[in-house]
């Protein structure tokens, strides 16, 4: 075991650890609830909200009667390459959780894209560390400049979904260090986040909540003085009390409490490592402004804007436009008389990932009224072209008529054993999960759930349920069905955040209202005992494929110009479980292609969290990646389209063209393990060391103007462990409109005496200009970027600096580099 030193030694909170008894200090380790830690009062100390996020801030509550702002994923934001943009989301963040009551926003997400098969993929910025390392500190002060704790997560080697709570990540210490490990450390050493969240998984033999690397790197080497809060239920055992794992989340129940007293007692974990965890646990509240006698570090957010708008903005920032033949965009408004606006994601956008990370927006832009409100003059048609839908999806509000109230809504009841009602509630939803607040689940045996349903028009729905277990489906007083639905795998999360569905065939009328009662058995036990989540709806209707895309297409050979929105559903990019396919869902390439087909001014929006194919892309005109948009995405792709605003998005990770081109992709355990074998190698890099073209690359994206990169000048020659040189590029905007680009440095050595990527990315400044303007953009550029993880000759483990000559390469992308300066590491500044 690592010594475990006294991180904090402020007396006024050693005197404060003082007053409290062994119990008293080890109950606190463990949360109160879901999402609370224990008060205090003897001490002043109220408790702690902490909430998901991270795009978005959820608050207490999972309940649509409390919505959040939803704001663009981080796939969007890693697009944005604009630490500023970083910052603001995190002061926006800061603001929605302050009105929440929450101190703490779980997030930024800062794994790796190492597969882009990975189920959280959209949550996580990049597949490169720099960039995520940036992105992830800027993210982290903005929340805590506002007075609210960060929590970077998940530490460590959580890139992907499959046996998240028990695979062992296999990674050797170089790619660890150099890639994993790089944004946790950042956003420690630099921004000084305050929390960070301890995985699921084990790294090399030891779960994280029982590993060394709890404290070394991040404890003994980067100064961290925050809170290690474990992923929720990943404490197993009160062994990892002896490790550098804080706080046990969720609570009350848990593997500390009175075993871990008993182990202090017997002398089996040290007082002193329990005292350690104490004194971090009051830092904190000091720091959020629940401590009494210290000061918060803002009691109110500092830095505030308006969170609509600044949504809007992120979009428009992280949108990748990565095809635009014959400028194609933007369009101009005034000229267009009737546009097609074709697929099931126009209508019903996916705003955000599936998971823990969802938020409840009060009212979302899809891209069709995004672009019906921007476009009044114009004749704005809508196909559904081709069903992305699995499994059920939730009632529209305005179909729903509660019994009791005669309100839009549903009424819902729980009843205990002997069927008495014990707690009822008015929603506004039929997507329901109970995760903290106030119903009583563990009481309760049954949940009931009761509206009047106006269909939409004549024909067979298939009405149920998604949720795992035991449920039953009664229309206008009949029982039409009742299943037990089994859940797929041996994710609890997956279960509770997407669980399999189960529906029966109902004839309806429409406008003629069905009463819709759905009974569903509560099963008590297990780690999320206490919450439940359960969807009422309607599955999809597969029956006419052909039909739809013939509509749509009827509809784009009649326009002036189509938008097809095409994208993912809720079953193929979530929390819990990886994608098997790249590929879209349903029938959408076969439905682009007959659009583009009828008509050649085809613009097609990608409307998904992370990588997808897109066979079809160059029979297009052009394609913009829009990511998971937030709430406002239909303004901001409206924006975009009609150039309003221009795309600001570059590709955070590689877009392949085929799944079998990528060159890390495996997410399968063998043997419960997951070997990270090639190293140093992923995204970008492990593309240019297997030398296959992706159908984007890295860093790749459009806008509206042209540009040259007309000089690299660097401010010295050499640079030396310690030191930074910066790289200055003079950059002209050629084009007719003001425009945004993002300048990237990329360093390569040819002869190198280690094993090193083609070229690695070591730094980046995103720059607007005016059209007719130069600027230089300077990019600072540390030498830690230069620098590999190794042994020294005594065998000790370090940074190493391989002294002479590397190249700079600075450009547009990884591919388009085309200015190049020498660099010399030496082991002394000579300027100095
Ligand atoms: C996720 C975390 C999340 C936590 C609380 C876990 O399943 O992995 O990212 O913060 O749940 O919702």
């Amino acid at each position: 075991m690592t010594d475990q030193t006294q991180a904090t030694t402020d007396p006024r909170l050693l005197e404060l650890l003082a007053q409290l008894t062994l119990e008293e200090k080890v109950l606190v380790l463990t949360g109160h609830d879901f999402w609370a830690t224990w008060p205090l009062e003897k001490i002043g100390l109220r408790r702690i909200l902490v909430s998901d996020g991270p795009s978005g801030v959820r608050g207490e509550v999972w309940d649509e009667r409390s919505p959040s702002l939803n704001l663009p994923s981080a796939t969007a934001l890693g697009s944005s390459w604009d630490a500023a943009i970083a910052r603001r989301y995190g002061n926006v963040a800061a603001v929605e959780a302050r009105r929440k009551g929450v101190d703490v926003v779980l997030g930024p997400t800062i794994n790796l894209h190492r597969s882009p098969l990975g189920g959280r993929h959209f949550e996580a910025f990049s597949e490169d560390p720099i960039l995520t390392a940036d992105l992830a500190s800027a993210y982290v002060e903005g929340l805590q400049e506002n007075g609210v704790g960060a929590t970077p997560k998940h530490y460590i080697a959580n890139d992907f979904e499959t046996d998240r709570f028990t695979v062992d990540v296999k990674v050797a210490d170089r790619p660890l260090r150099e890639l994993y490990l790089l944004a946790f450390e950042k956003a420690i050493t630099e921004a000084h986040a305050w929390l960070v969240m301890s995985s699921y998984n084990s790294v090399n033999g030891a779960t994280v909540t029982e590993n060394e690397l709890l404290e070394t790197p991040l404890n003994s080497e980067w100064g961290f003085d925050g809170v290690v809060i474990s992923d929720w239920t990943a404490v197993r055992d009160v062994n990892s009390a002896r490790y550098s794992q804080d706080l046990v989340m969720p609570g009350p129940a848990g593997p500390w409490g009175d075993v871990l007293v008993a182990a202090v007692r017997a002398g089996e974990v040290e007082e002193s490592a329990v005292d350690r965890k104490v004194l971090r646990l009051l830092a904190l509240a000091a720091r959020v402004g629940a401590l009494e006698g210290f000061d918060a570090v803002a009691p109110e957010p500092v830095v505030v804007e308006d969170g609509v708008a600044f949504a809007r903005t992120a979009e428009v920032e992280g949108a990748v436009l990565v095809r635009n033949e014959n400028a194609e965009l933007p369009w101009t408004a005034s000229s267009l008389k009737s546009v097609a606006v074709i697929g099931h994601n126009a209508r019903f956008a996916r705003t955000q990932g599936g998971g823990s990370a969802t938020v409840l927006p009060e009212k979302v832009v899809t891209p069709l009224d995004g672009l019906r409100s921007a476009l009044p003059d114009t004749a704005v048609s809508y196909s559904v072209g081709a069903v992305v839908q699995e499994g059920i999806a939730e009632l529209p509000l305005d179909r729903m008529t509660n019994p009791v109230t005669g309100e839009p809504g549903a009424h819902v009841r729980f009843l205990d054993a002997s069927g008495a009602s014990i707690f009822d509630e008015e929603r506004r939803a039929s997507a329901l999960v109970w995760f903290g607040g106030d119903a009583p689940i563990a009481q309760a045996s049954m949940l009931e759930f009761a509206t009047r349903y106006t269909p939409d028009a004549t024909g067979e729905i298939l009405l149920g349920f998604a949720g795992a277990g035991n449920g039953r489906v009664i229309v206008n007083g009949e029982l039409l069905h009742e299943e037990n639905v089994i859940t797929e795998g041996t994710d609890l999360g997956a279960a509770f955040l997407s669980p399999p569905s189960s529906s029966v065939a109902v004839p309806v009328v429409e406008g003629e209202p069905i009463d819709v009662t759905i009974e569903y058995d509560i099963q008590q036990g297990g780690p999320l005992a206490g919450a439940l989540s359960i969807t009422i709806g309607i599955e999809p209707d597969l029956s006419n494929p052909e039909e739809l895309i013939a509509k749509a297409v009827e509809a784009a050979r009649v326009a002036d110009v189509a938008v097809v929105v095409v994208g993912t559903n809720s079953r193929v990019e979530s929390e819990g479980y990886d994608r098997d396919s790249l590929a879209l869902p349903g029938r959408q390439d076969e439905l682009v292609r007959a659009v583009a087909a009828a008509n050649p001014r085809t613009v097609v929006v990608v409307n998904s969290g992370s990588p997808v194919l897109l066979p079809w892309r160059n029979e297009v005109s052009a394609v913009l990646l829009s990511w998971f948009g937030g709430q406002q995405y239909g303004d901001a792709v409206a924006d975009i389209l009609l150039g309003v605003a221009e795309p600001g998005g570059r590709l955070p990770t590689t877009w392949p063209i085929e799944q079998a081109d990528v060159p890390v992709i495996d997410v399968t355990p063998e043997n419960g393990v997951v070997s990270y074998d090639e190293g140093i190698h992923i995204g970008y890099r492990a593309w240019l060391k297997a030398g296959t073209e992706p159908a984007y690359e890295f860093g790749h994206g459009l806008g509206y103007t042209s540009w040259s990169l007309d000089d690299l000048a660097l401010d010295s020659s050499t640079v030396s462990e310690g030191g930074t040189v910066a790289a200055a590029v003079r950059v002209t905007n050629t084009g007719s409109r003001s425009g945004k680009q993002v300048v990237q440095v990329y360093a390569s050595r040819a002869d190198s005496s280690i094993d090193r990527p083609v070229r690695w990315l070591v730094g980046f400044a995103a720059v607007r200009v005016e059209p007719g303007e130069s600027t230089w953009v300077t990019i600072p550029v540390s030498a830690r970027a230069f620098a590999d993880w190794g042994v020294d000759a005594q065998g000790d483990p370090g940074w190493h600096y391989e002294q002479g000559a590397f190249q700079l390469h600075a450009g547009t992308s990884v591919s388009d580099l085309p200015l190049t300066k020498t660099i010399e590491v030496t082991e002394t500044t000579l300027l100095e």
